[in-house]
């Protein structure tokens, strides 16, 4: 599959272009991402991968207009007509909940603990598309159906400290699927859970893609979780994009000495090539003191001379895209 996020914004559901987010701090100004372009279609699944301070969360908060108060992005972030880094905040609380949704890693801290799931779920729809209470309950309820949350009458009536955290994750997807958002962002939704719900979870979302068409971005850390589940790939890292494939063509074939450093470090390689388990040494930079050139160079095993000079992306051989100055990756 041929990647060019730059010719595929007529069909795109989203089209980020030239996206840059930074913070305001007492030492400077800290660029969090630094001009990340993709796209995403209509029932897609995209992960975002990179180690944390990658930039991914920030770039996700970006889009959802949630940055903390000393930060701001710029660039365009196209959706169904609305440009997200542009819409004012009474715009952005109409998408968010309707047309986009996020769900976060740590589900207690979205919910509130104080108020039955069921008055929290319902409570969305009567806000966002003004349905009455009695049938608000309703549909909530047949959305933990359609979560696979059993006995869904009961746990309506209940509060978020007497259910697992498992269960108040499919709770937090059903609640951003209320409205049936056209793109929904997960952050580490599965971190914090164990392996067997981490597989649910993941099962759950590719149900929900086939059965709404919903496009999701998936941010994550761990390579090895996407395998299954995205439809393509932006592997980030001190806020740049290091290579841009789908998902079948970065696993067979990375061209970018960073994603296969990250393969590398899977529990349960998926090439034999690969099989020994080997982190990638070191740490990545101080967003505040990169070095110059290739951000990855302090830790490339194959940097070289021209390295010292920033690699553009360019066309990869998979039909991708790569920021990387080495023609072929050596075997
Ligand atoms: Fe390594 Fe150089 Fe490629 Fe950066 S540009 S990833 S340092 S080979």
């Amino acid at each position: 599959m041929a990647i060019d996020p730059a010719s595929s914004g007529d069909q795109a559901l989203l089209q980020v272009s030239a996206l840059r987010v930074s913070f305001a701090t007492a030492d400077g100004e800290l660029q969090a991402v630094r001009a990340v372009d993709f796209s995403v279609r209509s029932g897609e699944i995209l992960a975002i991968v990179g180690e944390s301070g990658s930039g991914k969360t920030q770039l996700a908060m970006a889009l959802m207009g949630l940055l903390a108060e000393n930060g701001s992005a710029s660039g365009s972030a196209m959706f169904q007509g609305h440009d997200l880094l542009g819409c004012g905040q009474k715009q952005m609380n109409r998408l968010r909940g309707s047309k986009l949704a996020m769900i976060f890693q740590d589900p207690e801290s979205t919910l509130n603990p104080y108020m039955s799931i069921g008055r929290q779920m319902s409570e969305v729809l009567e806000q966002h598309r003004n349905m009455p209470h009695k049938q608000a309950w309703l549909v909530a309820e047949e959305m933990l159906h359609q979560v696979c949350i059993d006995d869904a009458h009961e746990r309506m009536r209940q509060f978020p400290y007497e259910l697992s955290g498992g269960m108040l994750q499919r709770i937090i997807i059903a609640m951003a699927l209320l409205c049936q958002p056209a793109l929904l962002i997960a952050d580490e939704p599965t971190t914090a859970l164990d392996v067997t719900v981490q597989a649910d979870i993941n099962r759950l979302m590719l149900d929900l893609r086939e059965r709404y068409q919903t496009a999701i971005i998936l941010i994550t850390h761990d390579l090895g979780m996407v395998a299954g589940l995205a439809d393509k790939v932006l592997v980030m890292y001190a806020g740049q994009t290091m290579e841009y494939a789908a998902v079948a063509d970065l696993y067979q074939r990375p061209e970018h000495p960073y994603s296969r450093g990250l393969l590398r470090a899977i529990p349960q390689s998926f090439s034999n090539k690969l099989a020994a388990l080997q982190p990638i040494p070191g740490n990545p930079p101080n967003p505040m003191q990169l070095p110059s050139g290739c951000p990855f160079r302090d830790r490339c095993e194959y940097a070289f001379a021209d390295c010292t000079a920033t690699p553009l992306l360019r066309p990869a051989r998979h039909g991708g895209l790569i920021a990387c100055h080495l023609d072929r990756l050596p075997e």
